[in-house]
């Protein structure tokens, strides 16, 4: 039996300072990645700190066309809100395609973007694990990797970042707002998930009690053409094994301005920034988003199990640009 404290805050900084007095407390949102890796003896906090009755559940408005999505907006109502429905299609569709209606109404954005990978390893307490427990080797390199990731993976670690909606939002260019001991912060969000490298068990750059107050997406007017597809084991309830955040704005003819990110390859959310490269200025055509995704996916490392990914992953992105574009399948 392990005590367990919970703590209800009424405001950020007291949420805060609590978290920040207890070495081993966190805070607890939604509570659907926490509450079951506590039960799994994964995560053993000494204090739950409640964040719930914060006021950073609201989806805003901004200047230009942009929208701020409070950390505690919860999965649902983020992918119902009108402006993101119509400005930013591609959340709004991450969003639906991930979890069940009942997690949804649960999950928050915040909590949704710092949940812990499902690599079974990680998640069986008793199997070496480098992100669990630093320095104990990693199960899945010579074990069951069919589900892990093929980009910006180390020899340390190979687990995929689980999130779908985190996967638009890098394709966005959100911004993660924080709050914490040395005050706020605005973090680039593909600066805010960190490839494993020696140091898998750091997955952002959160210090110890610093809290995530909101997501910022900014003007994008590309976005309104856009899509998210999710490719996986069946068709809900279950992660992607590949998926795909697009936009694309075509002008005669030529591929004017493309935002692309990838989930379920990575051990981010995967901005495809070579592909994005490779296609501007070019025809929009199947034979384009095919030569761009195969530059971007040459840098895949694949093991013997998952090396479906790659032939998967070159599918989907010239499935889901083809979709926009309404060019040719070939
Ligand atoms: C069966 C199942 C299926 C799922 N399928 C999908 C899927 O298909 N796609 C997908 O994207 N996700 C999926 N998920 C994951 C789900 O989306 C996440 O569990 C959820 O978004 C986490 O949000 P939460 O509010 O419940 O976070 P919590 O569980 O409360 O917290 C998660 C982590 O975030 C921290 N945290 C929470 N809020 C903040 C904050 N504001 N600032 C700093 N740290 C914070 C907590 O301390 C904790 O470490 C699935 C989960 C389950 C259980
Ligand atoms: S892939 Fe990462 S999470 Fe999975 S066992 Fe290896 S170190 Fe742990």
């Amino acid at each position: 039996m392990r005590p367990l404290n919970y703590a209800r805050a009424t405001d950020v900084d007291s949420a805060i300072a609590t978290v920040r007095e207890h070495p081993d407390g966190a805070f607890l949102a939604g509570g659907t990645t926490e509450v079951d890796l506590v039960r799994q003896n994964v995560l053993r906090p000494g204090l739950l700190v409640d964040i719930n009755d914060l006021p950073l559940d609201r989806v805003e408005d901004r200047p230009g066309g942009g929208i701020r999505i409070g950390a505690l907006a919860r999965m649902s109502e983020v992918a119902q809100a009108a402006a993101v429905v119509q400005r930013f299609p591609v959340i709004s569709q991450a969003l639906l395609l991930g979890a069940s209606a009942q997690l949804r109404n649960m999950a928050s954005l915040g909590g949704n973007l710092c949940q812990r990978v499902r690599c079974s390893y990680f998640r069986d307490a008793t199997s070496p694990c480098n992100k669990r427990d630093p320095g104990s080797g990693c199960a899945a390199l010579d074990g069951f990797s069919r589900g892990h990731a093929i980009l910006g993976t180390s020899d340390k670690c190979i687990a995929t970042h689980p999130s779908d909606v985190a996967v638009a939002l890098v394709a966005m260019d959100a911004v993660v707002h924080t709050r914490g001991p040395g005050g706020e912060r605005a973090i680039p969000i593909d600066e805010f998930f960190l490839l494993p490298g020696d140091t898998p068990e750091r997955e952002h750059p959160l210090e110890h009690g610093e809290l995530i107050v909101a997501i910022e997406v900014p003007p994008a007017p590309v976005a309104r053409h856009s899509v998210y597809l999710k490719f996986r084991d069946r068709e809900s309830y279950e992660f992607a094994l590949v998926s795909v955040a697009a936009a694309v704005r075509v002008q005669d003819g030529a591929v004017a301005d493309v935002r692309l990110a990838l989930g379920g390859v990575g051990t981010k959310p995967w901005r495809a920034r070579r592909a994005e490269q490779a296609l501007l200025g070019q025809p929009a055509g199947a034979t384009s988003f095919a030569g761009a995704a195969g530059e971007e996916l040459a840098a895949a490392t694949p093991r013997p199990l998952n090396a479906f990914k790659v032939e998967l992953a070159q599918r989907a992105i010239v499935r889901a640009l083809v979709s926009l574009t309404n060019g040719e399948m070939k």
